[in-house]
């Protein structure tokens, strides 16, 4: 029978093969399926026959492709060009600069263009976008004649799944997928948000009668996505607030003040309110749950150290979490650098270590001889006992889903936590994502850096750019060249990425060159780590692994292939990488996407994170924003921050009165809500199931 968590599989029409290609797209279930919804609708009612396109005007129409060609220009510029026929006509269409068309649009087959026309030996299109309705042996399905009246999805598509195959097969399987929709939303908050039932919802995205039509659908999915999140943020808030009291801190001044004297620097109003407000939290009787948010070098490793002395100063412990073993020890060194007046030297939990050793760390753990230890979070798990756990720091939170950060809360010492997080995001998308958590925000960075200068370059400068990258790292400097790898278990995309690397180990010769990416086991790539940051490696080819906090004052420039395919914020924190040191560094973004030029410019021009937050959130809407590769997390699809601010006020406080009536959400009624959030959180029904 067939159930929301089938897999697509077993659709009629969808062998193992397109099940692969799905799962790319992340779809794996027949709910996903039906979340799978267009990125873009074709107006079909707006076609014009090509008899009466007119100059000057803008068009779209549909025809069939009689006869095309790649046509040199004397600017070197090569155009592609194509005559398409209706039952009215013919025109011709031309695309200046993309003979590459020449391999994907074929004769005979039917195309929906969408551009101006000119006048250039009669009429000729410039299309805009184009998109293939039919190939040459198919039926014309999608000619004009159906389609009056039709509004066309057009799905995100793979390799070995088009956009048409995607079509055809919801289309076909959407009557049988509704019947088994089911409606979770509580009926109070679908009637406040004036939103459809589900299904409704599911055939305004799939099958919209008119244009437009989708926005009613894309509103409900929002809502679902927000109300959803909400309940777990909820639940986590709960927990927090029912948690065994937190230990509370006196205000001694005896380590902190010695910090302070001890600085080789004034510390930033902002860095002094952050202290201030996270001393609040530890003197009070309740557990601290804050977020220190701020960009690269605005100084939140110092504010930090001040929360882990003023635990110690108490007589309790401090960890300090990274999210790598290479962190860890740069961490560790960070502050022992700024513990030195005070003669203290933190503890370093290393995986690495010898046995011995390891047991060693731990035994002064447990003693409470160790009052500061700086670590992996995963050799915090389980076995590490502590004397007397008072506070723990954990660096780059947004690692950390709520379900984890839950689940640390649950830990029975109930220490103090402070997370850190490099990515700054905008108030409003921090209320919805951290909604369990305070936040403190640093935004002014106190060191005066060289900004990094960041230019936006084509392929045909790739010789130029390699030149330049080579004379950088003659003259002692380093560099990192980055391809983007969208899924790293795609063999395809990390190939393309081995390639570039062994091209440029030919090209850079005698240069050092090595390559990083997710698949390599942690060991190996901190071992490759270690080597750049010790200056063995000269250009460090990686995916997008690169880890946020990695400090490598000397690497100095930074290529960045397809940085289309990144979101601004990403590449905001992978410029983060370079222009650590005093000198001059430089991000080259090297792309052929004349499109992306707009907004890569845009980018190129300012190096404010909150900025580009901002912009990012605008240009991707917010669930991009929060990443949805990242491990244990969430991802908003459907929700836009901006035009949803009333779903996601609404969502919040529907869920925080379920949570309150329902903690356990283990009412009968919410039976169905219990089994989506189940599906959709791989960690959330823990949240739900203590208590
Ligand atoms: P983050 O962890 O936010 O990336 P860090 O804490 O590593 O930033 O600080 C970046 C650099 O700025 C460090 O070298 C640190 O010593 C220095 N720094 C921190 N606070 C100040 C300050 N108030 N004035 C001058 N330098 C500072
Ligand atoms: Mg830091």
């Amino acid at each position: 029978m067939l159930r929301l968590d089938t897999p697509v599989q077993f659709l009629k029409g969808v062998g193992p093969q397109r099940a692969d290609a799905f799962a790319r797209l992340g779809v794996r279930t027949v709910e996903d399926l039906l979340h799978h919804i267009p990125h873009r609708y074709l107006d079909a009612t707006t076609v014009t026959p090509v008899a009466r396109v007119t100059v000057g005007a803008e068009a779209t129409i549909v025809g069939r492709v009689v006869s095309k060609a790649v046509v040199p220009t004397r600017r070197r510029l090569r155009i592609f060009r194509a005559v398409l026929r209706d039952d009215t006509g013919v025109i011709e269409c031309a695309w200046p600069g993309q003979a590459f068309l020449d391999r994907t649009i074929k004769q005979g087959q039917l195309l929906l263009v969408t551009g101006p026309v000119k006048y250039y030996h009669g009429r000729q299109m410039m299309p805009r976008e184009q998109i293939v309705l039919a190939d040459p042996d198919e039926v014309e399905a999608e000619g004009r004649d159906d389609s009056a009246g039709l509004v066309l999805p057009v799905y995100p598509a793979t390799e070995g799944l088009t956009h048409r195959q995607i079509r055809r097969l919801i289309h076909e399987h959407l009557d049988t997928l509704l019947t088994v929709v089911e409606d979770t939303l509580p009926d109070a908050l679908r009637r406040a948000a004036d939103a459809p039932a589900l299904g409704e919802a599911f055939l305004a995205v799939h099958r919209p009668a008119v244009a437009g039509a989708w926005e009613i659908g894309r509103r409900r999915l929002a809502l679902d996505e927000l109300f959803d999140l909400q309940l777990v943020v909820a639940r986590a808030r709960h927990l927090a607030k029912s948690a065994p009291k937190g230990p509370s801190f006196a205000i001694r001044k005896e380590l902190t003040s010695a910090l302070k004297a001890g600085l080789p620097f004034d510390l930033t109003a902002e860095q002094k309110r952050s202290i201030r407000e996270i001393t609040g939290d530890m003197t009070s009787g309740r557990r601290m749950h804050r977020l220190l948010m701020g960009d690269v070098g605005t100084g939140k490793t110092v504010v930090a150290l001040f929360a882990m002395l003023l635990a110690a100063e108490n007589g309790y412990q401090a960890v300090f979490m990274a999210p790598t073993e290479l962190l860890a020890e740069q961490h560790a060194r960070t502050l022992t650098d700024l513990l030195a007046p005070l003669g203290i030297v933190p503890a370093l939990l290393l995986g690495r270590l010898a046995a011995s050793d390891k047991a060693a760390v731990r035994a002064q753990l447990a003693s409470g001889a160790a009052r500061l230890v700086v670590g992996t979070h995963a050799l915090f798990q389980g076995q590490t006992a502590f004397h007397r756990l008072g506070l723990v720091v954990i660096d780059e939170q947004h690692r950390f889903g709520v379900e984890q950060r839950a689940a640390l809360i649950e830990k029975g010492e109930a220490p103090d936590v402070l997370l850190l997080s490099a990515t700054p995001i905008p108030r409003s998308l921090a209320l919805t994502l951290y909604g369990d958590l305070d936040i403190s925000v640093l935004r002014q960075k106190p060191l005066r850096q060289v900004p990094v200068k960041t230019g936006v370059r084509a392929g045909a400068d790739r010789e130029a750019v390699y030149r330049f990258l080579r004379e950088r790292c003659e003259t002692g400097r380093q560099a990192y060249v980055v391809y983007p790898v969208i899924d790293e278990s795609e063999r395809v995309d990390l190939k393309a990425a081995t390639t570039m690397a062994e091209e440029l180990t030919r090209r850079l010769a005698p240069l050092e060159v090595a390559l990083v990416h997710g698949r390599l086991k942690a060991e190996e790539r901190d071992e490759t780590m270690r080597r750049f940051r010790d200056g063995a490696i000269h250009v460090l080819v990686a995916t997008t692994v690169i880890e946020v906090g990695i400090d490598v004052p000397n690497a100095t420039v930074m290529v960045i292939e397809h940085p289309e395919r990144f979101g601004l914020a990403q590449l905001h924190q992978l410029r983060g990488r370079v222009g650590r040191g005093a000198e001059e560094s430089h991000c080259v973004l090297l792309t052929d996407d004349a499109a992306a030029r707009v907004r890569l410019r845009r980018f190129a021009r300012t190096t404010d994170g909150f900025k580009i937050a901002e912009l990012d959130l605008r240009e991707r809407g917010m669930g991009e924003l929060a990443g949805t590769r990242q491990a244990g997390g969430f991802s908003l699809r459907f929700a836009d921050l901006e035009r949803d601010a009333d779903l996601i006020d609404l969502a919040r406080r529907a869920a925080l009165d379920l949570v309150a009536h329902d903690p356990t959400l283990s009412d009968r009624t919410h039976a169905a809500l219990r089994r989506r959030i189940e599906r959709r959180y791989e960690r959330g029904m823990e949240l739900f199931r203590v208590g």
